[in-house]
């Protein structure tokens, strides 16, 4: 249910226009398509996914000789979801001793996802600790330290400045010494530095693969959702630099544009694990694309 209070703008942007074009054609012909086109772009599904999922409902319109627009409702959403399906979405570091990586760009709700995270393992009585590896920016750490603190969970930090990978290391040591189920680490995300960032990461990836090589490793890219299209560039832009195993789309609650998650798993194939759905710490969800669409379209 809440799932579906968090949609009801993408509901509201994608759906409702839809329907309007189901029922204003009485025949299916180009303007129906273009409409529908439109919708869709609109509702920020980006225009390359948009093209295959018209391209494969004509297909099947007229492998089934559909002759009434309002059939093609159903046909539309089956076609959405095969444009998301990423084979298996599973949360595979849940279910074991995992090191999470956390990137994203500044002000996208890295720091409260993270914190959003760590309350949701720890209230699954999972043990947590958080490694405050965004080293580069003043009062990141001190504000990660606020919601180790709300999730109650241990968080270890450093210097400003100070070594990314040192940090890990350290966290790492502790992990290890208090048999944590879970490793978060806040990573940085200066994009506009791709060489530098992926050169940092690289160094972190060593120290893991050297120091905790029994766990399991993912690296999760926080967007944020109001950022429509620009979200889905920043995707492809991490993925340039990093081995990107899952996003998490924040401030879902409050746009129009959660359109966008069909985008990122159509044009990426990298699933979209959790979104954000407020600012408290329980407002973060997990993500399945069937049942995203199915709480926009029923
Ligand atoms: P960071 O700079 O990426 O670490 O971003 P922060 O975690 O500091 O978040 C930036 C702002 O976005 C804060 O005001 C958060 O409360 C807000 N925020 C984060 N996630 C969500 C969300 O899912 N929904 C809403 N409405 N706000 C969010």
């Amino acid at each position: 249910k809440r799932l579906v209070s968090g949609l009801t703008k993408t509901r509201d942007n994608i759906v409702s226009g839809m329907d309007s074009i189901f029922h204003g054609f009485s025949k299916i012909d180009d303007d129906f398509y273009e409409e529908l086109e439109e919708t869709l772009i609109m509702g920020d599904l980006g225009v390359r996914t948009t093209e295959e999922i018209i391209e494969d409902l004509k297909a099947k319109v007229r492998e089934r000789h559909i002759k009434e627009p309002m059939e093609c409702r159903q046909l539309l959403i089956d076609s959405i979801k095969e444009q998301m399906d990423v084979g298996e979405t599973a949360y595979e570091f849940e279910d074991r001793k995992s090191v999470v990586f956390v990137i994203g760009v500044n002000g996208v709700g890295k720091t409260t996802t993270i914190g959003k995270l760590a309350g949701k393992f720890r209230a699954e009585r999972k043990k947590v600790v958080l490694a405050a590896a965004d080293t580069f920016r003043a009062a990141a750490g001190e504000q990660l330290k606020e919601w180790a603190n709300r999730a109650q969970v241990d968080m270890i930090g450093g210097q400003e400045g100070a070594d990314p990978a040192s940090v890990v290391f350290d966290a790492v040591a502790a992990a290890k010494a208090r048999k944590a189920d879970i490793l978060l680490c806040d990573t940085a995300g200066r994009l506009h530095n791709k060489k530098n960032l992926m050169e940092e990461l690289k160094k972190i990836y060593r120290v893991i693969e050297r120091e905790y090589p029994e766990a399991y490793h993912e690296t999760l890219v926080v967007l944020d959702a109001t950022t429509g299209q620009n979200a889905l560039a920043q995707a492809k832009e991490f993925n340039e630099v990093a081995d990107i195993t899952g996003v998490i789309l924040t401030k879902m609650d409050g746009t129009a544009k959660g359109g966008i998650a069909v985008a990122i798993q159509a044009e990426l194939g990298i699933p979209v694990k959790y979104i954000g759905v407020g600012e408290s710490i329980d407002d973060l969800q997990k993500f399945d694309a069937d049942e995203f669409v199915n709480a926009l379209f029923y």
